[in-house]
């Protein structure tokens, strides 16, 4: 496992394919208040591109290029705070995605384990650590274990897609998913926009 550390943008150049798996580490769970630190991308090769996010900033030109790239798809973990996190910094929605969060919840119906861990764990077969979840992601420099632990959170995106695609495949709901994938940067926006808790389907 290789990973490249970049300052504040991915590289000219860098194609990541078509399918990159994405993951955020901010300084909270708020994506209005805790500002954007780290942006974690893979394109299925077993390598991350980590890039650090400086405080203040709102522009980096190439990794919004890939966020809002019809033909790129972006593969998240409960994609809905990090798509808000980074629509929140840069302006760039995302889209289309996939969210192994969500298309998990549709299959796994048998459990309620459907944390990152926990789906490396039953459909990989690896363990993932925890350690470095709720470390400093706003420090200057950032050891090489965050570097690692950020990096492995987009390392088995691809794995699990394929595993879940299956699931769905399986039981008759990848349509029912594709729409979830398709309404999630609206619900996103939701989230910033002043509506994070409601369900605005809901009758009361
Ligand atoms: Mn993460």
């Amino acid at each position: 496992m290789t990973n490249y550390l970049h300052q504040g943008d991915l590289p000219d150049q860098l194609d990541l394919g078509p399918v990159v798996a994405i993951d955020c580490e901010t300084m909270g769970l708020h994506p209005r208040r805790d500002r954007l630190c780290l942006v974690q991308l893979s394109s299925g090769d077993g390598t991350a591109h980590l890039v650090q996010i400086a405080p203040g900033q709102t522009v980096a030109a190439n990794l919004a290029r890939i966020l809002t790239d019809p033909s790129v798809l972006k593969l998240f973990h409960y994609g809905r705070f990090d798509i808000a996190a980074m629509y929140n910094t840069f302006g760039a929605l995302a889209a289309p995605v996939y969210c192994t969060k969500i298309a998990s919840r549709l299959v796994r119906t048998y459990t309620d384990r459907h944390g990152l861990r926990n789906l490396v764990q039953d459909l990989l077969g690896s363990d993932l650590s925890k350690y470095q979840q709720s470390s400093d992601w706003g420090a200057a420099e950032l050891t090489k274990a965050q570097l690692d632990y950020a990096a492995s959170d987009v390392l088995y995106l691809h794995d699990l897609r394929r595993a879940l695609d299956l699931m769905l495949e399986r039981e008759g709901r990848s349509a029912l998913a594709q729409a979830c994938f398709d309404f999630l940067p609206t619900r996103a926006q939701l989230d910033l926009a002043g509506w994070p808790e409601t369900d605005i389907f809901a009758h009361s």
